[in-house]
């Protein structure tokens, strides 16, 4: 497990810099694969992400600490969002065992945990269709990277009070999925494996006990609108994803336009937060 999570945080460090660093890239700006804090302070940023429990929780729980490596690993990913997002006050990113195959995001503590759980999850639910322990590990880290920008996305509605009408469950799993299509054809392989994972979920969901007033959408809806922002980012590129027990062509012909309103929308929330 921890051999895995090393290999997911330098994969999710790597796209997190990527993905942020072309997302917010002025146009004809050269993105950058190592940002830096800038030396220019920027007003609005009093805070960082640090890595570990918050006060809050270690007051509650004084015995709670993360092994060596992993808060090696996090460290790399406080530092490269430290360089990218200014913050209102500190936030926690941790590992943790939670007793169920989650994440959150809590905004009492202003933690992000990722759960133990939820990776071991991920391995099982993409060995139900890849074979290959290599290929299977990609998947992981994918849907390891898709979850962990869906917090992000909670964290930053939450500490900036950015307005998100309708479901913010929905609105994060499209800032999850537009960082993540960085125009690479790597990106989109990523986003795709990610999307998987809410396919696969779906099959086991018991349709006679579907949660009507669940704040999530449907796992089966929200893998139709991932894949709907992977086609639409790039629909001439992207045709072979349309057809029967694919992407239905009704749903296709708006997904060009969904990906640039949700692109659009996150980018005009984020621009005042985004260091330079
Ligand atoms: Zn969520």
């Amino acid at each position: 497990m921890k051999t895995s999570a090393v290999r997911i945080f330098a994969l999710l460090i790597f796209t997190l810099a990527l993905a942020t660093a072309n997302i917010f890239a002025q146009p004809g700006a050269k993105p950058t694969a190592t940002p830096a804090k800038p030396a220019v302070k920027h007003p609005l940023d009093k805070g960082d992400f640090k890595v570990g429990f918050s006060p809050v929780t270690k007051a509650r729980t004084p015995k709670k600490a993360m092994p060596k490596d992993e808060r090696d690993t996090l460290e790399g990913i406080a530092v490269a969002l430290n360089g990218m997002v200014a913050l209102p006050r500190d936030v926690y990113l941790n590992l943790d065992t939670c007793g169920e195959p989650n994440a959150f995001y809590n905004p009492e503590t202003s933690e992000i945990t990722m759960c133990y759980e939820y990776i071991a999850y991920f391995e099982e639910a993409f060995k139900t269709i890849e074979k290959k322990p290599a290929v299977v590990d990609d998947m992981v880290s994918d849907a390891f990277v898709q979850i962990f920008f869906h917090e992000l996305g909670h964290c930053l509605i939450d500490v900036w009070e950015l307005p998100a009408t309708g479901r913010e469950e929905d609105a994060v799993d499209q800032l999850a999925m537009i960082l993540m299509l960085d125009g690479s054809p790597e990106g989109q392989k990523s986003a795709i494996n990610a999307s998987l994972l809410w396919d696969i979920s779906s099959r086991s969901e018991d349709k006679a006990d579907m949660l009507f007033w669940d704040e999530h959408s449907f796992s089966k809806t929200r893998f139709y609108d991932m894949i709907c922002l992977v086609y639409g980012s790039n629909p001439e590129k992207n045709s072979f994803m349309v057809g029967p027990s694919r992407l239905p062509a009704q749903r296709a012909e708006r997904c060009s336009e969904e990906y640039k309103r949700a692109e659009r929308s996150w980018m005009k929330l984020l621009m005042p937060y985004i260091l330079d």
